[in-house]
């Protein structure tokens, strides 16, 4: 049954709990997690996770128990403002509207988390200069990339979590690493601690003529959900690390004339994923799911946008949204992005297997499969009301 795993078939109330509070249409959505004949998810192709990470509907309930009995979690899992903070410089042109739009993608942005964190509210808090954030710096010896210490700029955001909010996600176009040892990571987060950070600096052009770089492994230490590089890098020393030096780095820094699919894509593709991990989500295998692990960049940006039905499970509890208003207002955003934004002369057809890695492609099969989900529990309902 359960696609990627070879042990026996799960029973479905050890996956995902007791079901009987949805309607039809939504339990059936959810039952869809064992049944071998569906199509709306497809198979994890992923390196199985160890086992000790596999996390199913009730373990993420009792560890969320676990975690209300501090008092300090309980208050703030009471609260229902998702903070992002953005850690400055970044493009202009995010600021500004997009080609054809009235929306800038710091705005869309915004909306995309209030969609896909249906219920809450997300506010943007006034941007930081890096320089002012106290963290450790370095240029990395072969990109010459300037890379925040990323324990650091966590620490600075939990600290910085107003009274009134959830959690705290610090967005970054700086890159980041997470040790010596290691290239760069693309994001961090930790639910004990409400907060997250994703970094889009890792997604820059000038990054992929590195390729040997580019290949990360997840790693969850200490509770802290951390998706970091595979590939140590060599010993050279970091003397270009003065103030100045870094001034000089920001100058002409993250210009970039034109805001794409494909930067689009990127930023709501992780964002979602971190934000998920701080509401105590791990990474998943049961299908190819936003919550798969990914070991490296071009890993995270082909993962699916949406979740499967066991994550989907967690979620819905820990935020209390309704299922098919979620879906539709997430629906209704891609299709403003796809028609009102963005230009179309460069669709693709999706069923030109040479184009579906393209982000437009990814856009166009993103409002195709919440337009089937959307139907499947719209169907469901039907039947049982007809059969009543
Ligand atoms: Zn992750
Ligand atoms: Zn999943």
């Amino acid at each position: 049954m359960l696609n990627g795993t070879k042990s026996k078939p799960m029973n479905r109330r050890a996956l995902i709990g007791k079901l009987k509070h949805f309607d039809d249409g939504v339990r059936s959505l959810f039952e869809q997690a064992t049944d071998s004949c569906q199509n709306l998810y497809q198979t994890y192709t992923g390196d199985a996770l160890d086992l000790r990470e596999i996390q199913t509907y009730p373990e993420w309930k009792v560890q969320m128990c676990f975690r209300n009995l501090r008092k300090h979690h309980r208050k703030r899992s009471r609260q229902s403002i998702i903070y992002i903070l953005p850690v400055g410089p970044f493009p202009k042109v995010l600021r500004t509207p997009i080609e054809r739009g009235s929306v800038s993608t710091f705005e869309l942005i915004r909306r995309f988390v209030s969609c896909y964190f249906f219920g809450m509210t997300v506010k943007f808090l006034e941007e930081i200069a890096v320089t002012k954030v106290n963290c450790k710096q370095r240029f990395h010896p072969v990109t010459g990339k300037l890379q925040l210490l990323v324990t650091d700029l966590m620490h600075y955001l939990k600290t910085s979590l107003p009274a009134d909010g959830y959690c705290i996600i610090g967005l970054t176009w700086v890159d980041l690493y997470p040790g010596e040892d290691w290239n760069f990571v693309l994001g961090e987060s930790s639910c004990e601690d409400g907060c997250a950070v994703v970094s889009f600096g890792h997604f820059e052009p000038q990054s992929y003529q590195y390729k040997h770089l580019n290949d990360t492994t997840n790693q969850n230490i200490a509770g802290v959900q951390c998706d970091k590089a595979d590939g140590t890098i060599s010993s050279v020393s970091f003397e270009r690390n003065g103030h100045d030096d870094v001034s000089l780095y920001l100058e002409d820094f993250a210009d970039i004339e034109k805001v794409n699919k494909k930067i689009i894509w990127r930023l709501l593709r992780v964002s979602s994923h971190e934000i998920c991990h701080v509401f105590g989500m791990a990474h998943c295998s049961y299908f190819a799911c936003a919550m798969n692990e990914s070991k490296s960049v071009l890993q995270a940006e082909n993962q699916p946008l949406f979740l499967c039905p066991v994550c989907l499970r967690k979620l819905q509890k820990a935020v209390g949204f309704d299922v098919m208003e979620r879906y539709t207002g997430l629906c209704i955003l891609l299709e403003y992005v796809m028609n009102e934004i963005l230009s179309k002369d460069d669709y693709c057809h999706t069923e030109d297997t040479s184009l579906q890695n393209t982000e437009e492609c990814k856009f166009v099969m993103a409002i195709s499969w919440l337009k089937s989900v959307l139907k499947f529990i719209k169907r469901n309902n039907d039947i049982n009301s007809t059969s009543n």
